[in-house]
């Protein structure tokens, strides 16, 4: 099987009321928790998520499992705690 390609236009999209129209499908804004994903993809000044329509909803129930910067995980008390991935690159690259 090929490999899915990482990059992915919002190419065709139409800005429409209730959000943006791609493929049928309505896209709401990423929000504050998906920053720093790779999934989100900017179109006119705003990113959405072509992997999940909706990403409040997704980050309304934990941590979205689709997201390319944090992972979820559950400790020995059952609390899920979310780890931001390469925390340590983005750090040794800040100076
Ligand atoms: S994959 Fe999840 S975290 Fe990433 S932009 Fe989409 S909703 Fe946000």
């Amino acid at each position: 099987m090929a490999k899915k390609k990482g990059i992915v236009t919002l190419e065709g999209a139409v800005k429409t009321a209730e959000g943006l129209s791609y493929k049928g499908v309505i896209l709401e804004p990423v929000v504050e928790k998906c920053e720093g994903c790779d999934r989100s993809v900017s179109f006119e000044d705003t990113d959405y998520c072509p992997t999940y329509a909706q990403p409040a909803r997704k980050w309304a129930h934990g941590v979205c499992n689709f997201a390319t910067h944090v992972r979820a995980e559950v400790d020995k008390a059952g609390k899920v705690k979310v780890n931001p991935l390469k925390a340590s690159k983005r750090a040794a690259r800040g100076r």
